[in-house]
């Protein structure tokens, strides 16, 4: 039964100008590759926004000998509180062009306009403010008394959030002291690509942010340069190792952060209507590309059918479709390769005998879409409950002590994140403390903030990114 009916509240696009070819940034200015160019293509509409240029091996190298020069002669020897001014400036220069960042976000990658404004741009903005404090204060990171720079960082990043990977990695490094070499990811390059305009903007010294456009060739490119010191990886396991193995037996420091399987604990005492609430968010977000996704609802048994009941209630709200308009909660599928991945484990879900629902309703006829998901009948044994379907596909599995919903949370190869709903404060306590789950949540899901260290256990991936702890990435001791 639909209830209410919404007009349509399309943001409008007028703010962001679409160039029909972009460049590589290296050293401070645009300039083509070598490599031939990718188009980028708006999910949602199929429609292709430009062509971006592909880096080479040799652009890479470009790329990395300007962020060496830059380290070495500007960025390296400046007065840490002057480095912290560059980033607040950045971080202002965001705020001031939100509205432009987040139609574009949404254009490239296809989540709703809602989240590109509410989240990933003002969290990216969040991440300079926080990073350019700490710039004239890292002998206070546990490092010892004058802590040293890496010197160039060759980061990596997925297409989920493309901007607020880019500040979760360029932020602290930058902060730190040291330059950087950054990869986006070949279906979303545009946001990094506006964020290389506004290091112009913030007159930030050339080579200090170098953005390099292209796909895998170009990732390894980036990692696999003898000149890069530290690198840092966001993205899948599989490539995640790939990077650890060739980059073991170098003097490279390494962070990887990768997938997740998160259990999101609901014990019989929470209460329902805001854990169904959490449920949502912690599994819909983002159409559910999201590494810390709350991809498995572990729920007491006793509670399953009035919570599994109340979750479909809730699902049949949402509204699937064009990522521009205001009302919509659920946006495109990132990529056709995203989308037959998803399409794969849900057959195999259904094959190996778990039941699958999904809400009524029409999905737009051109682009990428997956309606919300819910399996249940669901065992641990199910592809569905251990493999990262990565879209928007909800695994309900049962439990009946607090104990048992500890073994079958932590029964994963991924520990990222977690979710635990109940009215007890020492249950909270004691659970969070028996998940090998790099960040738990307690009565709510996707919570954010640069102050709090993100990472996993496990094929998760080590080191952490955010507060005081993710400095030590970019640092050495002395
Ligand atoms: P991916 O790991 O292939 O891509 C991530 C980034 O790594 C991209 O920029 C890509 O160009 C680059 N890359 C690819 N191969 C590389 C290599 N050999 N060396 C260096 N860089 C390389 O991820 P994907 O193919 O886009 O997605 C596959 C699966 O990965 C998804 O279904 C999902 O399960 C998972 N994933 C996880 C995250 C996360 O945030 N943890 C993000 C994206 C994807
Ligand atoms: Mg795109």
């Amino acid at each position: 039964m639909t209830l209410f009916e919404y007009a349509p509240a399309p943001e409008s696009c007028s703010i962001v100008t679409l160039r029909s070819h972009y460049g590589l940034f290296v050293d401070g200015e645009f300039t083509d590759g070598g490599g031939s160019p990718l188009k980028t293509v708006n999910p949602a509409t199929e429609e292709v926004l430009g062509e971006v240029a592909v880096g080479t091996d040799a652009d890479v190298d470009r790329a990395v000998r300007a962020a060496r020069k830059a380290f070495t002669r500007v960025w390296g020897p400046m007065r840490p509180a002057d480095r912290g001014k560059y980033l607040f400036r950045i971080a202002r220069l965001l705020q001031e062009r939100a509205r432009e960042f987040a139609v574009l976000e949404t254009l490239d990658n296809g989540k709703p306009i809602t989240e590109s404004r509410d989240v990933d741009v003002p969290l990216a903005a969040a991440h300079f403010f926080y990073h350019a404090g700490w710039a004239d204060k890292l002998e206070h990171a546990g490092l010892g008394p004058a802590p040293r720079p890496l010197g160039v960082a060759g980061q990596v990043i997925p297409w989920n959030f493309p901007l607020l990977m880019l500040a979760w990695k360029v932020a602290p490094a930058l902060a730190a002291g040291n330059t950087v070499v950054l990869k986006p990811a070949e279906t979303t390059p545009l946001t990094a690509l506006l964020f290389a305009e506004v290091c112009q903007q913030a007159d930030l010294p050339p080579g200090v942010v170098n953005i390099v456009t292209g796909a895998g060739d170009t990732g390894r490119a980036v990692v696999e340069h003898a000149d890069v010191d530290k690198v840092a990886f966001t993205g899948s396991t599989e490539v995640g190792k790939q990077i650890a193995r060739s980059v073991a037996g170098t003097r490279k420091s390494l962070t990887l952060e990768l997938g997740g399987k998160a259990a999101n604990i609901v014990f019989d005492d929470a209460p329902i209507d805001q854990a169904v609430e959490g449920v949502v968010r912690g599994i819909f977000f983002n159409q559910g590309h999201v590494c810390c996704a709350g991809s498995r609802l572990l729920v007491q048994e006793s509670i399953h059918d009035e919570l599994v009941a109340s979750l479909q209630r809730r699902i049949g709200t949402l509204r699937v479709g064009d990522p521009l308009d205001k009302n919509t909660d659920v946006g495109a599928i990132n990529s056709p390769e995203q989308l037959a991945r998803i399409r794969e484990l849900v057959g195999i879900g259904q094959a190996e005998g778990a039941q699958v629902w999904q809400p009524d309703g029409q999905l737009p006829e051109r682009g990428n879409w997956f309606k919300p998901t819910v399996f249940t009948d669901v065992t641990p044994a199910h592809r569905i409950a251990r493999d990262e379907v990565f879209g928007p596909v909800l695994s309900v599995l049962t439990f009946r002590t607090p104990d048992e919903a500890v073994a079958k949370a932590n029964n994963t190869t991924y520990g990222l994140s977690a979710g635990i709903w109940t009215e007890k404060g020492s249950r909270i306590l004691s659970i969070a403390n028996q998940l090998r789950a790099g960040v738990v949540w307690a009565n709510t899901f996707n919570q954010f903030d640069p102050t709090s260290p993100f990472g996993g256990y496990k094929q998760s991936g080590y080191g952490r990114e955010g507060g005081r702890t993710g400095l030590r990435a970019y640092l050495k001791e002395s």
